[in-house]
Formats: structure tokens, sequence, C-alpha cells
């Protein structure tokens, strides 16, 4: 492993903002740390760059043991959500403050400088000024001044925080390209889930300080370790209550009256109370016909918001609870006030164990 993280801890006076952080990064690998603001991303991000020291724990990087080099002897540049250009300072100038520290000839110098323009198509920008330049372009620029070292690893924390949504779609695809081309790991900080979606090949789900799962962004996606991954990453209905089986065997979770159909793998049982969650593009709409078959929900459809590539359809159910499905067969036809079926793969749902009652 290129870059390797083992039972990292970082704590702040009594404040314990990091535990037992173990991550093992590939040399060409992107990984996003994906979590909320505060759980302790930019922290661990810190530490990789050694601008903070570790309470307890090692890092590593390309084999070298680095946790006590001062950030400058890592071989690792950091990009920021503030861009932090020199607004004095053109283009070339950005660029050239960092290589300056290097003790490199002028004419290296201008080389990597070149080099760098190059990846980054800034060349015909080289003698602007941060203020004659675009969002994008600056941003270019901040990634530039941490690339111009030829780092062994990228640390990029909410880089594009503060760019329109358009341009930072352009720049996701732009970053991903760069660390492609580069062949460096590329360490990604981000409360976007767009973001870690599309740009990375492993995520790690960062919460309270710790590290909740780490996975290709599929797995994150799709097969959520934890609770706390079920409901941060995508959109899902959420169904609590206690865990009813029936004669048969067949297993549901009885929620506010209404019975929601498990499948046979649930890792629950009754008198168990368990949690559920479905992502909207798994749950279904159906006309009800007025036969609606076993794991059918009846409801009635309130509203319809067309999201342009797909449609949300929120329906109210007799418990008073409200379901959002995005998923519907491209012959139904439903108006505000029909009434609807909802249902859904139970291989889909994610189950999780509450507390056994008492
Ligand atoms: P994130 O980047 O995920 O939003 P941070 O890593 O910035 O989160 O912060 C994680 C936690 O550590 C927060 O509760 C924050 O207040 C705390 N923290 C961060 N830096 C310091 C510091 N220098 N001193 C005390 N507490 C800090
Ligand atoms: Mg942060």
């Amino acid at each position: 492993m290129y870059l390797e993280i083992s039972n990292l801890r970082k704590k702040f006076g009594s404040f314990t903002a990091l535990s037992g952080v173990n991550l093992a990064v590939e040399k060409d690998e992107f990984i996003s740390l994906l979590g909320p603001s505060g759980s302790g991303k930019s922290t661990l991000l810190r530490l990789i760059a050694g601008l903070e020291q570790p309470t307890e724990g090692r890092i590593l990087i390309d084999g070298e043991d680095v946790t006590r080099l001062p950030p400058y002897k890592r071989g690792i540049a950091m990009v920021f959500q503030d861009f932090l250009l020199f607004p004095h300072m053109t283009v070339r100038e950005n660029l050239n403050f960092p290589l300056r520290m290097l003790k490199m000839s002028a004419a290296e110098r201008e080389e990597r400088i070149d080099w760098c323009c190059g990846i980054l198509s800034l060349t015909e920008l080289k003698d602007r000024y941060p203020n004659q330049l675009s969002g994008g372009q600056q941003q270019r620029v901040a990634l530039g001044r941490g690339l111009v070292c030829r780092p062994k690893v990228l640390l990029l924390d909410e880089p594009l925080a503060n760019l329109d949504r358009e341009l930072r779609r352009d720049m996701e695809i732009e970053i991903r390209r760069y660390q492609v081309q580069l062949g460096i790991p590329f360490v990604y900080v981000t409360h976007n889930q767009e973001e870690a979606l599309s740009m990375s090949d492993r995520i790690a789900v960062v919460n309270k300080g710790g590290i909740e799962d780490f996975a290709d962004k599929s797995t994150i996606y799709s097969h959520p370790k934890t609770r706390f991954i079920a409901q941060f990453v995508g959109r899902s209905n959420v169904f609590t209550g206690p865990v009813l089986t029936s004669p048969s065997g067949g297993k549901s979770i009885e929620w506010q009256g209404i019975q929601v159909p498990l499948g046979p793998n649930a890792s629950v049982g009754s008198p168990e109370s368990a949690t559920a969650y479905i992502k909207i593009e798994d749950t279904l709409i159906e006309a009800d016909d007025g036969t609606p078959g076993p794991g059918k929900i009846a409801g009635k459809l309130r509203d319809v918001i067309f999201r342009g590539q797909y449609a949300e359809y929120l329906v109210n159910l007799p418990n008073g609870a409200e379901i959002v499905a995005s998923s519907i067969d491209s012959s139904t036809r439903v108006s505000p006030g029909d009434n609807v079926l909802i249902s859904w793969d139970v291989d889909r749902l994610d189950v999780f164990s509450d507390a056994v009652r008492p």
C-alpha cells in the first residue's frame, strides 16, 4: 500500500476528534473521505499532511514512516476550499512560489511550471492575475500550486465547495482526469455524496471521528454496512418498529400500523425492533387496480415533483406517514389524488437491528 494509516488517534485537549482510524490506499487510487461537518475529515487530512501531530498511531507513505516528519518533508501537497492564491502574483508567479522553497534552478522551475500549465490548461493564462480568472480557472491554479511540486500524494479539502453547481460538475471530471494522468493517490474530503460517488474509486465514510466503512463506492451506496451510512448516503424511506414473524416464517416490521415486509435474509427476528431503509429509486409506484398483491402498500398520491431525469412521487399512507417513490413503469399514468400501490424488491432493503424489546 502506498499510503498507510494505522490506528490513528487525535485528541484536542480532552476532546477526541479521531480514534481507531485505519486506511490503506493504493498508488493509483482516488479515495474520498465522506462525512458530515464536524466528523473529523479535515483533522484526518491535516494529520496526513503533518499540519497536526497525532496523539497515537502511524502514517506511512511509500513505505516510509512520516509520522514525525514536518509537512515539507512528506512529499504531500494540499488543496483547500479557499483558493489561497496570491492576488498580486500572476499565475506563473503563484505556481513558482512553492517551487522557490525547493531550491530548484530557474530553468527547472520554468520546466515544472510549463508541465503543470499543460496538464491544467493554463498555458494561455500564465501572465494573468487571479482577479482576471474565472472561479474554475482560479481553482485550477490552486490545484497547480499543489501539483507543481510533484507530490507523492495530493490531499484536497472540499476544493469545490465554493463553486457553482455547473462548474463543480466539470471540475469533478477534470480532477479525476488529473489523478489518472499523474498516477498518484488523491485523498478528497467532501460532505457532498454526489462528489464522492462521481469521482472516487473507494469511499471512507467518516462519522464522529471514526471510519464507518471503507469500500468501493457501489458497496457504500448499495450495501451500506452501518445504519449511519444507510441514512447518510442516497435518499431512503425509513421504517422503524417491532419485527413480526408470521406462522409461515415471513418477517415484517410493524411500522405505525403498517406491515412492511422484509426479505428472508434480513438478519433480524422477533422480539427485536428494527429499522429498514429502501432507496427512493428502489421504491416502485403503481396505479391501484383494486387488487393489492402481497407485499404492496396502498396509499394516495399527493404530489409529483419533477427533477429532470426522474420524478419523485410523494405518497400519503393511511398511517399518516409519507413515502417517496421514484421508480415507475414507463406505461404507468398516475396523478395527484389517485390511489396507488407502493412496493419494492425485499432484497433491496437494508435492515438494521435496533434494541431487543423488553
Ligand atoms: P470536518 O472537517 O469533518 O468538518 P474537523 O476535522 O474540522 O471536521 O473537526 C472535527 C472535530 O474536531 C470538530 O468537533 C472540531 O470542532 C474539532 N477540532 C478540529 N480542530 C480543532 C482544534 N484545533 N482544537 C480543538 N478542536 C478541534
Ligand atoms: Mg473540514
